[in-house]
């Protein structure tokens, strides 16, 4: 036996018998100690480690991890995380020791991963690694709704970037490529060069929109021509003067939403309303952004989180009721609470989570995280109830309270309106017409500036005119 493998016989020993008191984790950077007591290691130390930025909120209690674009935000004495604006559970819950806000091994690397690093090996011989790398794909897909270029392959959420005739998607985690990006059509090629995948557009075409998918993850830019209309920009992280404000057309996709008596959609009206919406707050000086500008089924925990990534002042989720009483009439709005205000409420809200059953878990957590939220959820609420009341001219079905999965996790005020009755026919003509709709988003869009102007005006001591 040589003196060396002794030595190290020796130091298994050691670490087996007493409490882990530092680890020594080797880094591409080289090796570095990070504090640890029996299973449990220093998390802000460890994220530290990959270059991310990583901030205490006092107000909130909680701490930040940055690299951009991702962020892991997570709370001492919960198991709860917010990656990317998505409300996750760790392996484990984080803890304060000693001064150190520590967690277990599978909770660093549950933090780790959506920042494109990795620990490998055992706590004796600990390797922080960036991840293997997303192997990219491109490709040009037509759907009933436009042109679509698609990136397989990656979860990320790249920073988008455009100058004339090109636009650049910044990856923060580890990229390669799986196959040449296309010539076909509006896509005229590209390349990959140090994390930032550089698309060449035909002449005239421009990015409408991007939003990610899930199942399998995929990043989605929509393709149309300059100046078609388009309501959404795309969804970088450029410097912002101004209000924003996501709009969220419910359902599309296979979820087709409510269905009216001559057929018509939940999902149809709701976009729409949402486009006119839009255009409406754009004229008004505010930037709007939809969650989806197409018949795209978007998962309900992407809408909020987009709103999330944005900084968004505010996320108004738009749908259609239904209701087996034929003569339902009216419209309602709602924002989140654990708790449904009456069982009318808890049925509406029963109805949009179809396509997610609410983990009431989360749905608790969420409300302890975001009590904050509330008043000015209800708030905002609360104005757009009044003004459909107003166009309507019929009685107050009330602004009420329930648990909307697509409303969880937002940071920002947040509210669901149903702007009608879509199971009645007379409500069913009234939410497809043009002219109506258009009477309904004017409605809608007033309530959202006028909800923007006194949350600027209790921010600021001296508002401008
Ligand atoms: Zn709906």
């Amino acid at each position: 036996m040589t003196r060396q493998r002794i030595l190290s016989i020796a130091a298994v020993l050691v670490l087996a018998a007493a409490p882990l008191a530092a680890l020594t984790v080797n880094t591409p950077k080289g090796p570095a100690e990070v504090f640890a007591r029996g299973d449990l290691v220093d998390l802000v130390e460890l994220l530290r480690l990959t270059g991310a930025d990583v901030q205490f909120a006092p107000a909130a209690g909680s701490y930040t991890a940055l690299l951009d674009p991702h962020e892991a935000q997570f709370t001492p004495g919960g198991n709860l995380a917010v990656i990317d604006g998505k409300l996750v559970s760790l392996p484990g819950p984080v803890r304060t020791l000693e001064g150190h806000v520590v967690g277990s091994l599978a909770t660093a690397g549950a933090l780790l991963a959506p920042l494109g690093w990795s620990l490998r090996g055992t706590a004796a011989a600990l390797e922080l690694v960036a991840s293997g790398g997303d192997r990219l794909e491109v490709a040009r897909v037509v759907s009933p709704t436009g042109t679509l270029a698609v990136i397989r392959g990656t979860a990320q959420r790249p920073r988008l970037g455009s100058a004339p005739g090109i636009v650049t998607l910044t990856f923060a985690g580890p990229v390669t490529m799986g196959a040449p990006v296309p010539v076909e059509a509006e896509l005229l090629g590209g390349d990959l060069r140090e994390g930032t995948l550089t698309l060449r557009l035909a002449p005239g075409i421009e990015v409408a929109s991007t939003y990610p998918l899930d199942n399998p993850p995929r990043f989605v830019l929509k393709l149309e021509a300059s100046g078609a209309g388009a309501v959404s920009a795309p969804a970088t992280s450029e410097t912002r003067t101004g209000p924003l404000v996501v709009l969220d057309p419910g359902h599309g996709g296979e979820d087709q939403g409510a269905k009216g008596p001559a057929g018509e959609l939940e999902k149809d009206i709701t976009l729409a309303l949402a486009r006119l919406v839009a255009g409406r707050l754009q004229a008004a000086g505010v930037t709007a952004r939809l969650t989806r500008d197409g018949d795209e089924s978007v998962p309900l925990a992407d809408r909020t989180a987009l709103a999330n990534r944005l900084r968004a002042d505010a996320f108004v989720s738009i749908h259609a009721n239904a209701s087996p009483a034929r003569g339902a009439k009216g419209a309602e709005t709602y924002f989140m609470n654990v708790d449904a205000s009456d069982p009318q409420a808890a049925q509406s809200a029963a109805r949009e989570n179809a396509s997610a059953p609410a983990d009431t878990v989360q749905l608790i957590l969420w409300d302890l995280a975001h009590v904050a939220n509330i008043t000015a959820s209800s708030r905002l609420a609360r104005g757009l109830q009044e003004r459909l009341d107003a166009l309507q001219g019929i009685r107050d079905r009330g602004v009420k309270q329930a648990p909307f999965v697509v409303l969880t996790g937002a940071t920002a005020p947040a509210a669901l309106v149903e702007v009608g009755f879509l199971s009645n026919p007379d409500e069913a003509g009234r939410l497809t017409g043009r002219g109506s709709q258009d009477e309904l988003a004017a409605a809608l869009s007033e309530a959202i500036v006028g909800f923007l102007r006194t949350a600027a005006a209790a921010t600021e001591p001296s508002p401008t005119p």
